[in-house]
């Protein structure tokens, strides 16, 4: 028998995903976000599911051609632009979008000669102070690409802060966008999952859902199962060991949790070194036998301890789910003090995937 740990990838869930943040913006084209390999989820798994996605958007050169070996015919956006004036005639070669957000990439555009014109998103920086062009200088920039044999076309694109927050919102960069781009009567991509949810005035010409796809919500106050998102990933496991504590006892490293009565406790083939985060906390659910306990002491680099004492059923062999169909991730993610994104992009390469 071979460790029993595994992230089966739901496609299905995945498919229906896609077709929720296309029914939330009925009016857009969407790029399915596949970044950091779909997610965690695996670039390839993700982007078969998603077949008939409107477009793809991610960040590596080399994952996008993958994708058009693979078959793929839609539009593919590489979120970040070239790194280096050598991908622009790959990206022209393989027909990718390119996002454009500085003067350099503005000139290796302008010197590049290229197998034929690009598609490029003009990054404008409204307010996050990341990447892309002071919005007020959206003009000068579109004219100056629209002005480059190499481009074929522009469209303005820029990227909320806050669009997850709802005390906060996204007017004050929407606003600030909306001033600088009247009547530039380009095409606009600009909604990541939250403003596809919450924010359609934003939706656009394309909309860039992430998150969503993978069934994760991407608020703290609404659960992904209410907005109607299923679960993309399980990642599952077994009990592999059992033990009995006095009262008193302590559990793993640092002897974190100490048992105030006997309790039966069970180890996990799961740890850090399988991206489970090691800052989750004794009280971090866990499900075991289909039942709901909890994580106990310390995860260590390949282990972790639940607590058994309410599930008499438990014992060596038995199903554990750290996340997935039947425990939201966003409740083990708030849980650990962080989102689900950051887990799910940490599965751990030695983690086997299933495709179902
Ligand atoms: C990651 C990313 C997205 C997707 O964001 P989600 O919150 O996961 O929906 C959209 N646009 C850009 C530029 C991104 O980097």
């Amino acid at each position: 028998m071979t460790r029993p740990i595994l992230a089966t990838i739901h496609s299905a869930a995945l498919s229906h995903n896609y077709r929720l943040a296309k029914i939330c913006a009925p009016h857009s084209l969407a790029f399915a976000v596949i970044k950091a390999n779909g997610y965690g989820h695996g670039l390839l798994p993700v982007a078969r599911a998603l077949a008939s996605a409107d477009g793809f958007a991610l960040l590596e050169i080399e994952q996008a051609v993958r994708l058009r070996e693979e078959g793929f015919a839609q539009p593919i956006l590489l979120l970040e632009g070239v790194f280096s004036p050598d991908e622009l005639p790959v990206s022209a070669d393989f027909g990718l979008h390119v996002a454009v957000h500085s003067p350099e990439q503005v000139q290796w555009l302008e010197q590049a000669a290229l197998s034929r014109p690009l598609t490029v998103c003009l990054k404008l920086n409204t307010g996050m102070n990341r990447l892309g062009f002071v919005v007020e200088e959206a003009r000068e920039w579109a004219q100056r690409l629209q002005a480059c044999p190499n481009v074929a076309g522009v469209v303005l694109m820029a990227h909320f802060a806050t669009a997850d927050e709802p005390d906060k919102g996204i007017d004050w960069q929407y606003r600030r966008f909306c001033d600088a781009v009247t009547g530039l009567e380009l095409p606009v991509c600009l909604a990541n999952s939250a403003a596809i949810i919450d924010y359609p005035a934003t939706h656009g010409d394309w909309v860039r859902p992430g998150i969503m796809l993978y069934g994760s919500s991407p608020f703290a106050d609404r659960s992904a199962s209410e907005l109607g998102l299923q679960p993309a990933m399980t990642l599952s496991s077994r009990i592999i060991g059992e033990q009995q504590l006095a009262v008193g006892a302590s559990v793993g490293y640092g002897m974190t949790f100490c048992s105030d009565r006997p309790m039966r406790i069970g180890t996990v083939a799961c740890g850090y070194a399988d991206g489970y985060p090691r800052h989750a906390p004794t009280g971090t659910p866990v499900v075991v036998c289909g039942q709901r306990t909890r994580l106990l002491g310390r995860v260590s680099m390949d282990m972790l301890a639940v607590d058994l004492t309410n599930i008499p059923t438990a014992a060596v062999g038995s199903p554990v789910e750290l996340w997935g169909s039947q425990l939201p991730i966003d409740e083990v993610a708030a849980a650990a003090g962080t989102i689900s994104y950051e887990l799910m992009c940490a599965v751990a390469s030695r983690v086997p995937v299933v495709v179902d």
